[in-house]
């Protein structure tokens, strides 16, 4: 005997790992894990703006195309002596 994660009924796994009573379950269950993502998601980036920043998606975008800058300088010169 297993116990569903959702609503507590006790149920007989038909499967290894199975912690949803039935699909009902397991579905509720994920639609409330997905708005809560969601929420969570949606107050990190409040936050965020709150802190001055935009987002950190694009800070890290900024710093990914320093790093690309820096290797297109050091291979510059050695592309130039080649051609
Ligand atoms: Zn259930």
């Amino acid at each position: 005997m297993a116990q569903c994660r959702e609503c507590g009924k006790e149920f007989i796994q038909n499967r290894p790992f199975q912690v949803f009573c039935d699909d009902r379950c397991k579905g509720a269950y994920h639609r409330r894990r997905y708005r809560q993502m969601a929420v969570e998601e949606a107050e990190q980036r409040r936050e965020a703006r709150m802190n001055g920043h935009s987002a950190p998606t694009a800070e890290e975008r900024q710093s990914a195309s320093d790093v690309l800058a820096r290797i297109v300088e050091k291979a510059g010169p050695r592309l130039h002596r080649r051609f």
